[in-house]
């Protein structure tokens, strides 16, 4: 702890955005760097905490609080305002294969558990681990990182979205060698074909694929595995498989008019656009929302990366539909400090949609009843009411319509986006692998074996739709469990 008076000195400063109006004319990430002298102040205001909860991340309530990858926060901080930059990567990169991505991208469940935000602003964690990262890539410090020397075994990663990617990372730096194979035409996941452009360049997600090639991992696009490559293939072709396939079924809006043209899952819309930014063309799946009623079902991140979008189409009007009450701006007296902080925010791609149109686009407190469509079959509205929450006699909370409260909204273009199921069927039923009551695969967190001697599983597959730091956090455990199954011992972290 460099400076004991950081804190107290020092107010919270993050960098700007971009202005939303300007922003929304292009594809580039949405935030500022912030100078030096700057970040080295905001490092200043880390306290050093005896207990510091911001990197313990533990489960509270159901949420991560505090860093699940236990990201060694208090330390990067000091050194960071020390000017130790290249310290400070190294201290990072010890926890996370991938900061550039949770920098960008993750909600940050360390900064709301920083013992600092009890009383005051949390410590900028997150825009402090990207600017260590960025600067670290600048510098030409993150280098290529080859094991010394081969064990001979080969590892199979299906799927390459964070928790793919850091399971192969860390094998291949324990000498394994390791194959990642991915269906989609580019290494990524949802770093790739989920999470926009605007929020997470694909040129960062590409550069650390490029390193890892480097490194000496394998990468084979276009090849599902369980379709083009045969699951009993595995197990005689390689000494041990991780199952990284994510949870990618989509829930489904069954009403009235679910089949008009119009009605799209979010992904069929989110990937589309990427792939045909990445491609330089719109490709055949592409879905514009260009002088478009546009209507997103669902107010998460991928509801929010569903306006972001609308809005860089040029769309006439957007609404997005929340079934949750709006959150309260201050933590509520049941969500104490270090649970993650359930409180009202404007994310990105809200705050561009307030700049167009003037309001917040969210209704809260209402469901879809039924679309309505045209004589082509096209969809023009949807019909909405109003609910509210009650208990039934199991004192579980059920959402009641309001009556009266009906109305239609137009709409040219409908996104759902509201949440996914879990894993496919295909590769699990060629495989013959156990899953849960909740349909992801049955392994244990910490263990990743599933019930075929041999397959592994981590990330989303394994705990459902969740966030990129927790697929890491899985990656890494799961190289390390496959590591002790291949050697009987292993020193990954
Ligand atoms: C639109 C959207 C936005 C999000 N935004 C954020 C965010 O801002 N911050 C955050 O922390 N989290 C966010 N998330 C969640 C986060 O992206 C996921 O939790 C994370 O990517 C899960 O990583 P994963 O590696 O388990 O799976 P995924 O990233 O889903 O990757 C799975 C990969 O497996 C491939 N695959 C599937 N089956 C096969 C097969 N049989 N053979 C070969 N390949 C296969 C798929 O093509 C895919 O590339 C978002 C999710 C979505 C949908
Ligand atoms: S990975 Fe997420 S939780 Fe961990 S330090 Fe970074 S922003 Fe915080």
């Amino acid at each position: 702890m460099g400076k004991p008076t950081g804190f107290i000195e020092i107010p919270r400063q993050l960098p700007t955005d971009r202005n939303p109006k300007e922003r929304v004319r292009d594809w580039n990430e949405f935030h500022e760097h912030m100078a030096e002298g700057k970040l080295r102040e905001q490092g200043a205001r880390c306290m050093d905490c005896g207990i510091p909860f911001c990197h313990n991340g533990n489960l509270l309530a159901g949420m991560a609080s505090g860093c699940p990858i236990n990201n060694l926060i208090p330390e990067w901080n000091d050194l960071v305002y020390r000017g130790l930059w290249e310290e400070a990567l190294e201290r990072l990169h010890k926890t996370n294969n991938f900061p550039e991505f949770t920098g960008r991208v993750c909600p940050a469940p360390c900064e709301g558990s920083c013992v600092l935000g009890i009383s005051e602003p949390p410590v900028t964690i997150k825009n402090i681990e990207c600017a260590i990262i960025d600067t670290g890539f600048d510098e030409g410090w993150v280098k290529p990182q080859v094991p010394e020397k081969r064990t001979g075994k080969q590892v199979a990663v299906i799927g390459s979205g964070p928790a793919g990617l850091s399971c192969a990372a860390q094998l291949n730096r324990a000498g394994h060698e390791v194959t990642v194979f991915e269906r989609a035409d580019r290494i990524g996941g949802l770093l790739m074909y989920g999470i926009p452009n605007m929020k997470l360049d694909k040129k960062i997600v590409q550069r650390r694929v490029d390193l890892m090639t480097s490194e000496g991992v394998k990468f084979v696009t276009h090849t599902e595995v369980g379709k083009n490559y045969a699951a009993e293939k595995l197990l005689k072709d390689f000494h041990a498989a991780v199952l990284c396939c994510g949870a990618t079924k989509p829930r489904d809006l069954p009403i009235e008019g679910r089949n008009l043209a119009g009605v799209h899952f979010a992904m069929e819309f989110l990937h589309g656009n990427t792939k045909s930014l990445l491609d330089g063309k719109p490709g055949e799946k592409f879905i514009s929302a260009k002088d478009k009623h546009v209507i997103v079902i669902g107010g998460g991140d991928t509801g929010t990366d569903c306006v972001g979008t609308a809005m860089r189409h040029g769309c006439k009007s957007l609404i997005q539909l929340e079934i949750l009450p709006k959150p309260p701006q201050e933590r509520a007296a049941d969500n104490p400090w270090p649970q993650w902080p359930k409180v009202y925010k404007l994310d990105y791609g809200q705050e561009e949609a307030a700049a167009a149109f003037g309001n917040d686009p969210r209704q809260y407190l209402v469901t879809a009843k039924k679309f309505t469509g045209d004589a082509q079959g096209k969809v023009t509205g949807i019909v909405i009411v109003n609910i509210e929450w009650q208990k039934d006699e199991k004192g579980r909370f059920i959402p009641k319509e309001v009556p009266g409260t009906e109305k239609t909204l137009p709409a040219d273009l409908v996104l759902l986006a509201m949440g996914f199921l879990g894993p496919e069927d295909t590769l699990l039923q060629a495989l013959a692998v156990e899953r849960d009551e909740r349909s992801n695969v049955k392994a244990e967190h910490g263990k990743y074996a599933t019930s075929v001697k041999g397959i592994f599983s981590a990330g989303d597959m394994r705990r459902g739709q969740s966030l990129v730091v927790w697929a890491i956090q899985e990656g890494r455990g799961a190289a390390r469990a496959v590591d002790q199954f291949l050697m009987g011992s292993t020193d990954l972290p």
